[in-house]
């Protein structure tokens, strides 16, 4: 199964994809965890990465386009793929596209968790806490003002590729404010038909 998890920063993706893992035993390609692993190792593209992401706005297309082909070649991606987090531009979107008829593969499909953006923050203030509790790193990037440049950043480029896929007629909206076992089942009926 090769799927999109498309919604702004707060929405739920990274959690429903982590289950979508273990449900369906196929990686989650998140550009935001291959970009924090890059700067955390200090590589060539991790300090070009650092500065933008803890500014909230988004990392060049050539960069993430990069990152994402290279993830594509590895072993565990040739039976599917959840993609969270990327494309975030409709540059992105149509090197993908590209990069799939390049090996004579189709994306399934492509979800979208629609949220009230309005209570995004809280949710985001949350998860710095828990996380905080947990004992684990908070992100940089979950700070109130960075979080409204990363929103900033989704309703300028990002918002654009849920209609991009639509067209295509592989978008389907779910509604991401539920609690996460509807969501999740919302999306399982989704994939039900590709399983
Ligand atoms: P995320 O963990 O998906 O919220 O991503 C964290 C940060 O990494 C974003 O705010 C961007 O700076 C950068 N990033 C992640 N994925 C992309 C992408 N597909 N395009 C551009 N920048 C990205």
């Amino acid at each position: 199964m090769r799927l999109i998890l498309l919604g702004p920063p707060g929405a739920g993706k990274g959690t429903q994809a982590t289950r979508l893992v273990e449900k369906h035993g196929i990686p989650q390609l998140s550009t935001g965890d291959m970009l924090r692993a890059a700067v955390a190792a200090g590589t060539p593209i991790g300090k070009k990465a650092k500065e933008v992401m803890d500014s909230g706005a988004l990392v060049s297309d050539d960069i993430v386009v990069g990152i994402i082909a290279d993830r594509l070649e590895q072993a565990d991606a040739r039976k599917g793929f959840i993609l969270d987090g990327f494309p975030r531009t409709v540059a992105q979107a149509d090197a993908l596209e590209a990069m799939l008829d390049g090996k004579g593969l189709k994306l399934d499909s492509v979800i979208e968790l629609v949220v009230d953006q309005g209570k995004l923050v809280e949710r985001i203030m949350k998860r710095a806490n828990e996380a905080k509790a947990a004992g684990q790193p908070v992100r940089r990037d979950d700070d109130p003002e960075v979080f409204k440049t990363r929103l900033e950043a989704y309703n300028r480029d990002t918002a654009i590729v849920g209609p991009y896929y639509d067209r295509k007629g592989k978008l389907t909206k779910i509604d991401g404010m539920k609690p996460i076992g509807e969501v999740a089942a919302a999306i399982d009926g989704i994939l039900a038909a590709y399983a």
